[in-house]
């Protein structure tokens, strides 16, 4: 069984948008006193051990004696919440993450989670859910969804759409055995290159909205700074009362249409890259990739290397749980050398100029792609690999 995230988009009412945000904001209460008192307790005496979700659940129930509104939040959201926290505050210990921040209301992505006890979440006639405490509303999505739900997560994008995501229990899907398997080189105008010659080419999602955000990116500054004006003129003059930045509308639909294009922009890029690991997973049995971490070395700031480097990260996340989801195999190599040694004959030809797009083999005269040859020595090291284990 393997868990997995199914996003549904949701239509709640206006009532249902009120209680979820009343959610969102208890959930962020509960984060930031919570993380207050752990700071707090730290520094009067940091020799204390650290608080465990489970104290943290049983100060809640006190915490809500004080604070009466809070009864009326999700209350499985609220042990989410501290399971959260504990988990971040513990991974700053052990040195693997940042010290967790406090959580503000500007903040223009919002979520709970709620845990699935007692049937709270049901789908209704493919095309209505019924969520923890919010009732039911209209939902959006293909596919089916199965029976054991674990979590649902209840999110508000920055443009404003509400999503609930199902932590859903899964039998894997087996696809096929193809007994074939497969290399991978990834590159900055080829994204994905594979030993059997097939290429992917990077497109850049972002340079064909590029017009229409930076039109908006444009006005939002431009609003920003005649309302911060705006603002300090009435305050110095003792004008009516000044509004915040928040009140100005026009700013705010600027701000609107810039997230919108970035959402944009991102989801068809998580789209393409879902195109390519889907195909990969279903046409081989064992995926193997090189090691980013020595690729990543090559610093350079130029933005379609940030990209690059950024959709590289997510197609390996995507390859790995996929391969676990379908039953295939990924294996990750160290690419030493993958692009100087010639993968029909083994001669290593020395360092190729990132300029040599092909070159001959002097040894065995075969004529080389340089990246296909790249991701044909990757999967030679991964075969190699195979047999040793
Ligand atoms: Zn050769």
């Amino acid at each position: 069984m393997v868990l997995k995230g199914l996003r549904l988009r949701i239509y709640p009412n206006d009532y249902q948008k009120e209680l979820i945000d009343f959610n969102f904001g208890a959930n962020r209460f509960v984060w930031n006193n919570m993380l207050d008192m752990m700071i707090k307790r730290h520094e009067n005496n940091p020799d204390l051990k650290a608080l465990k979700a489970f104290d943290l659940n049983y100060i809640l129930t006190v915490f809500k004696r004080e604070h009466i509104w809070l009864k009326k939040a999700e209350s499985t959201s609220l042990q989410v919440t501290n399971k959260d926290l504990f988990e971040a505050y513990g991974g700053f210990f052990s040195k693997k993450r940042k010290f967790p921040r406090f959580k503000s209301k500007k903040f223009p992505k919002q979520s709970y989670q709620s845990k699935f006890v007692n049937n709270n979440v049901e789908i209704i006639d493919n095309s209505y859910i019924k969520l923890p405490k919010l009732g039911v509303m209209k939902y959006k999505n293909k596919k089916s969804i199965p029976s054991i739900i674990k979590y649902v997560t209840i999110r508000k994008s920055s443009t404003s759409k509400y999503y609930a995501v199902l932590t859903v229990d899964e039998e894997p899907e087996q696809l096929p055995k193809t007994n074939k398997s497969i290399g991978i080189d990834m590159g900055v105008s080829d994204l994905v290159i594979c030993s059997n010659g097939r290429k992917y080419k990077t497109i850049r999602f972002d340079k064909k909205l590029a017009k229409k955000k930076h039109h908006w990116e444009k006005r939002l500054a431009r609003r920003r700074t005649q309302a911060l004006r705006d603002i300090q003129y009435k305050k110095k003059f003792g004008l009516s009362d000044p509004k915040t930045l928040e009140q100005y509308s026009n700013y705010i639909k600027a701000k609107l249409m810039v997230a919108k294009y970035s959402e944009k922009i991102a989801n068809q890029r998580k789209d393409y890259l879902h195109k390519i690991t889907r195909e990969l997973v279903e046409n081989d049995d064992m995926i193997v990739i090189e090691d980013l971490k020595t690729k990543n070395l090559l610093k350079n700031h130029k933005l379609s290397r940030v990209i690059a480097n950024q959709s590289w990260r997510e197609l390996r996340l995507m390859l790995e749980y996929k391969c676990e989801w379908y039953g295939k195999k990924l294996l990750i190599v160290n690419p030493f050398k993958t692009s100087q040694i010639c993968s029909n004959c083994g001669y290593d030809d020395g360092k190729h100029g990132l300029d040599i797009r092909e070159w001959d083999c002097p040894n065995c005269s075969i004529h080389h792609d340089r990246d296909i040859n790249a991701s044909k020595n990757i999967l030679n090291i991964g075969l190699e690999q195979a047999l040793v284990k």
